[in-house]
């Protein structure tokens, strides 16, 4: 099945009880059992519920996995991986990572003994430094979270089979419309299925994909003993907006180009963050292991001006100011004092997330009012 049939189908099944198209909203916690055991699959919907499932499956689907795990957020689904390790373990993440990911792991994690390792992984080489007996897990985010920086997963997958260590890719970014981590050598694909999974902002939802059975088997037991599991209601949301995934991928990349090569060319720009440029330090990576670019981009003004950057989100109109991203409507966002607020300036700055910088989620309006509203906020 290819993919556009994939999101509509796969994994999928019409309900055995009366053959409805889309699986109900099995709104239960529990379920009737003739006798002591004596059940249909079905017990209690922390462990199991047959909306869930239908997601699930579907997830695995869409990501060329054998298995999908929901969760009540993405992070309740990052929280599940680092479960997998224990004290002393150690992890090697992406530097540049989407601010709630690192908090969880500097302020929770790092308390429970678990050390981590902030690396530029640009150049896949640069992880070997930081592997030692004690490293069990490599975490990846590509395209980063604000800056657009491209990690080449195949080379990071052959660092972690060499050394056997689990490795994870965040790919909330780029969705299995754009790349597939698990064909490229990934043990675990993660998604905040608030974004552009689920599609519509209207929903908050974690998702892990795997394709081994010993490690799905652990990821479950995970789900079930801590629970962060998501409600039937948005089971159906998030497989409802999966079924449009790749048409509302293939505008948001047509509009992200225009959008991206707009602001290139715009005087008052200093730099546009966006894999598809040529001049993008890791475009050919993107390119190899991308079908497109998408439509998430950041940029810089010339000037670096915090105050100035602040009225352009403001003034922005058909771009709602707000956190969050992969929703049909565009968004906007000022990293420095929202999504990493919470890294110290010294590191954001490191990385590249200066005062100035703005990130755009362009959304699948029409071209011409997007270009249009961001003309009168940069004039
Ligand atoms: C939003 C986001 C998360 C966290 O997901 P929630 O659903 O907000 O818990 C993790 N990674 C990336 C890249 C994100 O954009």
């Amino acid at each position: 099945m290819k993919f556009n049939t994939k999101v509509i189908h796969g994994g999928q099944e019409h309900d055995p009880a009366y053959g409805s198209v889309m699986p109900p909203i099995y709104q239960t916690s529990t379920y009737a059992q003739t006798t002591p055991g004596g059940h249909k699959g079905y017990e209690y919907s922390r462990t199991h519920n047959p909306t869930r499932n239908a997601l699930e499956n579907a997830l695995a689907s869409i990501e060329n996995g054998k298995y999908g795990l929901a969760f009540g957020s993405g992070l309740a689904a990052i929280d599940a991986i680092v479960k997998l390790l224990k004290p002393g373990d150690e992890v090697i993440s992406t530097n540049d990572l989407y601010g709630g990911s690192f908090r969880l792991f500097t302020k929770i994690y790092e308390d429970f003994g678990i050390k981590f390792h902030f690396v530029g992984m640009e150049k896949a080489s640069n992880i070997e430094a930081y592997i030692n007996n004690n490293t069990k897990l490599i975490w990846v985010e590509t395209p980063t979270n604000p800056m657009m920086n491209i990690i080449d997963i195949v080379a990071v997958s052959k660092i972690s089979k060499k050394h056997n260590l689990l490795l994870a890719v965040d790919n909330t970014f780029a969705t299995p419309y754009l790349q597939q981590p698990l064909n490229l050598g990934a043990d675990i694909v993660m998604h905040s299925a608030t974004k552009y999974l689920g599609g519509h902002s209207d929903v908050v939802m974690g998702a892990l994909i795997v394709k081994d059975k010993d490690l799905a088997d652990r990821l479950y037991f995970i789900q079930n003993a801590s629970g962060a599991i998501c409600g039937p209601q948005d089971s159906f949301l998030v497989l409802r907006g999966i079924k449009t995934l790749h048409i509302r991928m293939q505008r948001h990349c047509e509009n992200g180009k225009a959008v991206a090569e707009f602001l290139a060319n715009h005087s008052k720009i200093e730099h546009v963050y966006w894999p598809g440029f040529e001049n993008h330090p890791n475009h050919d990576i993107a390119k190899s292991q991308m079908n497109d670019f998408g439509g998430m981009i950041s940029f810089t003004t010339k000037g670096n001006n915090y105050d100035a950057a602040i009225k352009i989100v403001e003034r922005l109109k058909v771009f709602t100011l707000a956190e969050s991203l992969g929703g049909v409507e565009s968004l906007c966002g000022h990293p420095a004092s929202m999504t990493h607020a919470s890294i110290p300036k010294q590191e954001r700055e490191k990385v590249g997330v200066v005062d100035s910088l703005i990130r755009l989620s362009v959304g699948i309006e029409d071209i011409d009012d997007l270009i249009a509203d961001l003309e009168q906020a940069l004039k």
